[in-house]
């Protein structure tokens, strides 16, 4: 069994737990840099980013979050979890520091001029069709990176076509709050890159055994 843990400083911590376990995770809450190093992957909620971020480096948890993001542990950021996730953000206090990883420009509370919330179909070509998405004075990916792959846009309105969610390797980001609806599908994608990088690394050790 997987265990994912949800950076438990700030924001929906409560329904990525949840979430997470209904995909059958281990979650655990982590605050401290060794209940970081015991994940085998790691959701960043939604939330408040500037808040989050500032927690995070009062408890000594920035560097350790960028090294493990660095060296490979699966990571999905939704909402502020996207922003902390972004290499590049905008619209954000000129010290906002984040934990990078994802090379992506993101733009703070991007809708807000139009509306604070809202619901959306986004597509995401996962099986079932496009899903419910939740947004709360989201981000949007102003510009992706060339190793980036899109998995969703909006469709229509003000902010046709505008990116919302996104994944580069192990990382997964999404302006929206699955964790908030009952579509478990974006946590089902997310827990089964956890469960591919762990098998991945099970080989990769036989394979140092047989030397
Ligand atoms: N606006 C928030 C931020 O900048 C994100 C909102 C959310 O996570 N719902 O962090």
């Amino acid at each position: 069994t997987p265990v994912i843990g949800v950076l438990a400083l700030q924001g929906d911590v409560r329904e990525h737990l949840g979430a997470l376990t209904e995909q059958g995770a281990r979650a655990v809450p982590v605050r401290r840099p060794e209940e970081l190093a015991a994940v085998d992957g790691l959701v960043l909620p939604g939330g408040e980013s500037t808040t989050i971020v500032k927690l995070a480096a009062r408890f000594g948890l920035l560097e350790p979050l960028r090294a493990a993001v660095q060296a490979g542990l699966p990571a999905y950021g939704s909402c502020a979890g996207m922003i902390l996730l972004a290499d590049r953000i905008l619209d954000a206090p000129p010290d906002q520091e984040t934990v990078g990883g994802l090379d992506v420009t993101v733009r703070r509370n991007a809708f807000g001029r139009q509306v604070d919330s809202f619901e959306s179909e986004v597509d995401l070509g996962l099986d079932g069709g496009p899903l419910r998405a939740v947004f709360i004075r989201a981000p949007w990916v102003e510009k992706a990176g060339e190793g980036v792959e899109v998995l969703g846009r909006v469709v229509g309105g003000a902010a046709d076509d505008r990116i919302v969610a996104v994944r580069q390797g192990n990382l997964v980001a999404t302006s929206f709050h699955p964790e908030l609806t009952g579509d478990r599908r974006v946590h089902a994608l997310f827990v089964d890159i956890v469960r591919r990088h762990l098998a991945e690394r099970a080989g990769a050790d036989a394979d140092d055994e047989k030397g």
